[in-house]
């Protein structure tokens, strides 16, 4: 018996793992001009459970052509109303297909089965219908001045909204269908065509809602979807010239090749990066609110996510309770595969990431952290690690510097020092892209938030996301912002017409 049968997988998702992967361009399911495959592993188990085809530069060309000649066809004349709806239904395709999505984003990335289905329903189809209403919203406007003086008589100006053009989606496999989601929903809602490049590590959900886009009515080279390696197909697409903006998601290191591939087109470029997130507690916080929301800033999903609260600032006179709160609770959680639905706690993406976080675990000792809780490989089967927390940890251990990715803790003290001290301490990172304060006094909290250079602060909770929040980092975090008015602003450019009468 396998895996996959202990672990009562439904006729739906077994199907579609064994059913033939294919590259979804120009409104058809293709096979890679290679012939090669990559496999795909559940990382719970380390089983293959598929294999997807490895695109090449050639798949590439193909799908860009497609979502050029998409932009000018039948999705340009679809009014703004129509493209809401069109919207509107990939949604309810969603809907209707949650609980085998679901499973499918388990198998796939390893998270527990409660945060696949809480993320698909609040960010997946809430992000559709929050850009669905968008749409019609798309508009310039007139502006009041007469170009040249009075001389010339009389003009008009005014500006309209347009589709960037053709975009390029890279993303990453900590989230795989919600980070497809983010990039598809505000391009389409702005009336762009795409071309999704997903994580090689992670492409199911993304190849099964091809799927769901077909039945949606989006016309054919709308939404192409070419999976591969990203030394081939994403390279092959972040340097593509008939592309005109590249939205990626993914470590710094890879964000830097992504704009230097950019540069010969001078494509447009948003990027959403690594970070190592500042968590601050003062010691008037509300411990029975603040021990979790720590907690769960940095374990969640792992650690393998973006904006995990990795550094906490503790005041000295509510360290000792807040460490041992913390502990107690990394123990509690019960690691193993994500479809079981009492585990909280699944593993790392693959046998490489656990090899590099258990590095830096290592490193910690070495540098002389303590080690309160963790630290070691779990299971015989599956990349798991359990949760890890290190106190008396600087500013200058690279477990503190890093971003590790893993679900590794580092604790730091301090006194009574001004907040502007304690934010020089917490800044002292490239990265900037979320950061929590913890605290009873709300002037505290304001000032403090003001001083973190992080893109998004949050007070008495850690991550706040929601559809309408702007999100993205500052420093090495990233370029612009998702979600939100302004994520949608990244999908469009301004034109500007002037008559004179
Ligand atoms: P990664 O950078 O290794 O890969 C991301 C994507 O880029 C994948 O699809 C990959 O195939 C592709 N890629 C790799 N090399 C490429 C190249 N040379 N040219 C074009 N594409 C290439 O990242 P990952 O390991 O998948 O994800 C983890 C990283 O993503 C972490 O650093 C994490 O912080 C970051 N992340 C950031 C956010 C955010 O919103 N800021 C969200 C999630 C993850």
């Amino acid at each position: 018996m396998t895996n996959k049968d202990k672990l009562k997988i439904s006729e739906e998702a077994k199907n579609f793992l064994e059913s033939e992967h294919l590259l979804f361009i120009d409104g058809e399911w293709k096979q890679s001009s290679s012939g090669e495959k990559i496999p795909v592993f559940d990382p719970a188990t380390e089983e293959k459970i598929a294999e997807v085809q490895s695109g090449t530069t050639k798949d590439i060309d193909l799908a860009v052509n497609a979502a050029r000649e998409a932009l000018s066809g039948e999705w340009a004349n679809i009014p703004s109303h129509d493209r809401a709806q069109i919207l509107h239904r990939l949604s309810d395709e969603i809907e209707a297909n949650f609980s085998v999505l679901s499973e499918l984003e388990v198998l796939d990335n390893g998270m527990p089965l409660e945060l696949a289905q809480y993320s698909i329903a609040s960010h997946g189809v809430t992000l559709l219908r929050y850009y669905a209403s968008w749409a019609p919203k798309i508009h310039g406007k007139t502006i009041p001045v007469s170009p040249g003086g009075a001389m010339n008589g009389e003009s008009l100006t005014y500006t309209k909204r347009e589709p960037i053009g053709v975009v390029g989606a890279i993303i990453p496999w900590n989230s795989p269908l919600i980070f497809a989601i983010l990039k598809l929903a505000p391009a389409l809602a702005a009336g762009c065509t795409v071309v999704l490049k997903p994580a090689e590590l992670t492409p199911l959900t993304a190849l099964y809602f091809g799927h769901l886009i077909e039945k949606s009515g989006i016309p054919k080279g709308v939404v192409n979807i070419v999976t591969g390696l990203g030394e081939t197909a994403g390279d092959a697409l972040a340097k593509h010239n008939d592309v005109d903006k590249i939205t990626f998601t993914g470590s710094t290191e890879v964000g830097k090749k992504i704009v230097s591939s950019s540069i010969n087109n001078l494509k447009k470029v948003t990027l959403e990066l690594g970070g190592k997130s500042p968590v601050i507690v003062f010691d008037d916080a509300d411990l029975e609110k603040t021990i979790p929301g720590v907690a769960r800033a940095c374990f969640f999903l792992q650690g393998q996510n973006c904006m995990a609260g990795t550094r906490v600032f503790v005041h000295e006179d509510i360290h000792d309770e807040l460490v041992a709160g913390v502990k107690s609770m990394a123990e509690s959680f019960q690691i193993g595969h994500g479809l079981i639905q009492t585990n909280d706690f699944g593993p790392l993406i693959s046998g490489d990431q656990r090899k590099r976080v258990m590095k830096y675990i290592k490193q910690g000792i070495s540098e002389g952290a303590t080690l309160v809780c963790g630290g070691n490989e779990v299971n015989d089967r599956g990349y798991f690690i359990e949760p890890t927390i290190f106190t008396d940890v600087t500013g200058e251990m690279s477990i503190a510097k890093e971003e590790i990715f893993g679900p590794v803790l580092c604790i730091e003290k301090f006194s009574n020092e001004s907040l502007e001290e304690i934010a020089k301490r917490a800044n002292k990172t490239t990265y900037g892209l979320s950061g929590s304060v913890w605290t009873n006094d709300i002037s505290t909290g304001h000032k403090m938030a003001a001083l973190i250079d992080s893109g998004q602060v949050s007070i008495n909770c850690h991550a706040a996301v929601d559809s309408a929040i702007p999100f993205g980092g500052n420093k090495q975090s990233g370029w612009g912002r998702e979600f939100g008015e302004e994520g949608l602003d990244s999908y469009l450019k301004t034109k500007a017409t002037t008559v004179m009468y």
